[in-house]
């Protein structure tokens, strides 16, 4: 059986503007070009994935209810511009600052590779040409763990480090400028 190609998308930094815990909708203001980006990557034909620690509901600063509310709304945004968004994974733990059953030391949280690989397994994802965009280390760690076969850091979130450039793949300041590159 043919296997998907797809793209994993951190939220945080990617998607969204990065503030920290965002979980009401209030905060939640998507990065300019992001609907542009992913209308082109759904006619390329990749699913589209996003992965994100959401370690403030290990910690107690909201719940998962929050986070699915706040999802919720965030899917039905893309899907008014025609957009599909194949599924969205989440780590609510913390091996530190977690509470109660937050406190694990867990195989999903970046930069472990667990979100990525439950979502290969469920969506029958070619991992190998597939293709990550993080803000992060650790988006891009997470990927190479799993086995993405290019993982890219695109500057609309947290500031990059230069001694992390030469760790990913590529450097972009936009997602629609990955777009063009892996649409070549
Ligand atoms: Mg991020
Ligand atoms: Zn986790």
């Amino acid at each position: 059986m043919k296997k998907n190609k797809a793209i994993f998308l951190d939220r945080d930094g990617i998607v969204n503007i990065e503030k920290d815990y965002v979980y009401r909708i209030d905060d939640f203001v998507f990065i300019d070009g992001v609907f542009d980006a992913c209308l082109a990557l759904n006619q390329a034909g990749y699913k589209i994935i996003i992965m994100t620690n959401q370690a403030g509901i290990g910690r107690g600063y909201y719940t998962e209810t929050d986070f699915f509310n706040l999802t919720n709304w965030m899917l039905g945004e893309f899907k008014k511009k025609s957009i599909i968004i194949e599924d969205v994974y989440f780590c609510p733990h913390h091996a530190v600052h977690g509470k109660g059953k937050y406190l694990t030391t867990c195989e999903c949280r970046k930069p472990k590779p667990g979100m990525i690989i439950k979502a290969s397994v469920e969506h029958k994802l070619d991992l190998e040409n597939s293709f990550l965009a993080g803000d992060k280390l650790t988006d891009i760690q997470a990927g190479q763990a799993a086995g993405i076969g290019q993982n890219f850091f695109v500057r609309t979130g947290k500031s990059i480090p230069d001694e992390h450039c030469t760790l990913a793949d590529g450097v972009f300041n936009t997602l629609p400028d990955v777009v063009n590159f892996i649409s070549r």
